[in-house]
């Protein structure tokens, strides 16, 4: 691969993770979210697919009307990456396990490994797919986040407007993820483009609960609340609006029971609208024993797109991170979830003297390394496409947190 190539890997991986939840408490997307919405038609740019794709050579036959429109009406947001996945399908896998090789002589090709497979929800095919309705939940007393997702936002909308379309509800501060010019659409300059979605800060909860009451609330469409929001060139569009109940962060089976970290899986690319009762019930039908289910959030108290899956059982945290990429069907969305061991602080298992800062996460090995030992036991033809995994030192969630039991 040449130098190229990997430049143009990297800005993308940099780009999507600039934006993606464990790097930000800003953004409460699952990572990539960005890559497929770039590529959509008339969103201006498209180059970061494309990107990648030229970058493993794939770009010839790339179908990009194929997806046109698809479910974005319902789904304008948390955009999963079946158009990605749909090209890589086609494809043998092999060429994109290179991509995670990691090589003796390339200082950070173990990082860069990592990097990618954090965001290989992407381009990798699910090996199962879990299809059903997510428990409903009758709420007594909500207490929601102050923080509201807002998807399907007009593109000439500005922040002026935005300001004014939701000033009634109370004083509030627009988060604009990649209005920092970071964002991968954003390098035409003097054009305001926004990305499709904002979050609006209130300062109180009443805030929130009084846009949800002007909220039209589809009951059909798994309770989903709309608002319609007029700019320059679009009159009242229907924007989605994604509130969070904080309760609905923790999810806890069985209080007796201890949760252990060797347990516990990681999980990402967790759709907006998934709460901890839900993921746990998906992977509970699918795995077995789970105990519970923490979504991370941003300190806002609002989900960054990612979670922890406990079970009781080490058989099905062997089957769950055999598994690695689910995809989920509800009435409410499709999304592919990504499985990895938990992490913890480690040293390193082998030389038990450097910090173990990598993770092997095919069965062979599933250890800690430092870097000189990852080297040496990921040199030969069998262990080089070995993914390297990395803590994620920016994420505040524990594994097996403090969590407030309701008496028994
Ligand atoms: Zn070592
Ligand atoms: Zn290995």
């Amino acid at each position: 691969m040449s130098n190229n190539s990997h430049t143009a890997i990297l800005d993308l991986f940099n780009a999507t993770r600039s934006m993606s939840p464990p790097d930000s408490d800003t953004s409460g997307v699952s990572t990539g979210s960005e890559i497929s919405e770039a590529a959509l038609p008339g969103n201006g740019n498209m180059s970061p697919t494309i990107d990648l794709l030229k970058a493993l050579g794939l770009q010839s036959d790339i179908p990009m009307q194929r997806q046109v429109g698809h479910g974005m009406q319902q789904q304008p947001l948390y955009n999963d990456f079946s158009m990605s996945a749909d090209l890589f399908a086609s494809r043998p896998w092999t060429s994109l396990n290179t991509l995670f090789s990691t090589s003796a002589t390339d200082p950070y090709s173990i990082e860069r490994a990592a990097k990618l497979y954090r965001n290989a929800a992407t381009i990798s095919e699910p090996t199962c797919t879990w299809s059903g309705q997510l428990p409903m939940k009758i709420y007594r007393n909500p207490v929601y986040s102050f923080k509201v997702f807002l998807g399907g936002v007009p593109w000439d909308i500005t922040e002026a407007g935005l300001q004014s379309c939701f000033r009634s509800f109370g004083a509030l501060k627009i988060e604009w993820p990649g209005k920092d010019g970071k964002h991968p659409r954003y390098p035409i300059k003097g054009k305001e483009l926004p990305v499709g979605y904002v979050y609006i800060l209130f300062e109180s909860e009443r805030s929130v609960r009084s846009l949800l009451q002007a909220c039209t609330h589809d009951f059909s469409n798994g309770g989903e609340y709309y608002f319609k929001i007029s700019s320059k060139r679009m009159r009242s569009k229907e924007v989605q609006v994604i509130p969070w109940i904080i309760s609905d962060s923790n999810y806890v089976k069985s209080p007796s029971q201890r949760l252990e970290p060797q347990k516990t899986v990681f999980v990402g690319a967790l759709h907006g609208m998934l709460n901890a009762e839900g993921l746990a019930h998906i992977l509970n039908d699918l795995f077995g024993n789970v105990v519970y289910a923490g979504i991370d959030t941003d300190k806002h108290k609002y989900p960054i797109g990612s979670g922890r899956v406990t079970f009781s059982s080490h058989k099905s945290y062997v089957k769950a991170v055999t598994a690695a990429f689910v995809e989920i069907k509800t009435a409410k969305f499709t999304k592919k979830i990504q499985i990895d061991p938990y992490l913890e602080e480690s040293q390193c298992n082998v030389c038990q003297k450097e910090h173990g800062v990598y993770f092997c996460r095919d069965f062979n090995c599933f250890l800690y390394y430092c870097r000189s030992c990852w080297q040496t036991y990921h040199s030969s033809d069998n262990t080089r496409y070995h993914k390297p995994l990395m803590r994620n030192n920016k994420s505040s969630a524990k594994c097996c947190p403090v969590v407030e039991l309701p008496p028994v």
